[in-house]
């Protein structure tokens, strides 16, 4: 099993428009983030989470044209707006990608993406759009894709859930601020956790670098990679502060298990 990540940065990525490298030193490749997505593999599945606006690149980059499934984390651009890119994929694939979201995400697909959903026109058999097919799951299910087995858990993004996923070993829990107590028990006993932190200081929204520190003291994974990182973190500064409890994410990690 691996996971790669494809895009460690948040929504505005890094650089920013209008606020160039902020913090981070643009001579470090390690600072030049994406928007978030991941992959998660092993020899007979892939996984894709979320489809961030620079989705294109980022699959190309990892030479990705199979998907086995899609999961949505929520529905905000930065983890949706890459959606059309799919149309490759299903190129690729000559068929339909099973994709798993929430209710709220298919309402907002629906409104934002609705021709995803719609069938091919008539006796059309290429793909000349993205053609998503639908499974709406809730926090608490628990499925299977492939030797992945998959635990939907909650997480409090301020303005709305978002769902994490604990995959086997592996957790990823972008996009939150505060973890209910029931999601702690569904990550107990993971080997590696990656955690959306935005900065060094508290936000309303995302968790900040500490905040995820101390949720790892209760959670105890073997790795803590921080990621949905901002223009004001430096990878090589933040990086020698937090060594003795976390990792900072960059695009292109690979993230592997005792296991394998
Ligand atoms: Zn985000």
């Amino acid at each position: 099993m691996l996971v790669k990540i494809l895009g460690s940065g948040h929504s505005g990525g890094t650089p920013m428009i209008g606020e160039g490298w902020g913090g981070a030193n643009p001579l470090n490749p390690k600072n030049r983030r994406t928007r978030p997505s991941i992959l998660v593999e092993d020899a007979d599945t892939t996984i894709l989470i979320d489809t961030s606006p620079d989705l294109r690149l980022q699959l190309i980059n990892a030479n990705v044209q199979h998907i086995d499934a899609l999961l949505y984390t929520h529905s905000h651009a930065d983890h949706l707006h890459g959606i059309d890119d799919l149309r490759a994929i299903n190129r690729c694939m000559n068929r339909w990608i099973p994709t798993y979201a929430n209710k709220q995400t298919w309402d907002d697909i629906a409104e934002r993406f609705g021709y995803v959903l719609d069938p091919l026109k008539g006796d059309t058999k290429f793909f000349y759009k993205p053609c998503l097919e639908k499974n709406e799951i809730n926090v608490g299910d628990r499925f299977k894709i492939g030797n992945f087995v998959i635990d939907v858990f909650e997480q409090d993004h301020g303005f709305l859930k978002t769902l994490g996923f604990r995959i086997n070993e592996f957790a990823y829990s972008t996009d939150v601020v505060e973890m209910p107590e029931s999601s702690f028990s569904t990550l107990s006993g993971i080997d590696t956790w990656i955690v959306g932190t935005l900065w060094e200081e508290p936000h309303i929204t995302h968790a900040h670098v500490n905040k995820a520190i101390e949720w790892s003291r209760i959670v105890k994974p073997r790795r803590l990679v921080l990621s949905h990182l901002s223009h004001k973190i430096d990878y090589d500064e933040v990086s020698l502060k937090i060594a003795s409890d976390a990792e900072l994410a960059y695009d292109g990690m690979i993230l592997e298990f005792p296991q394998n």
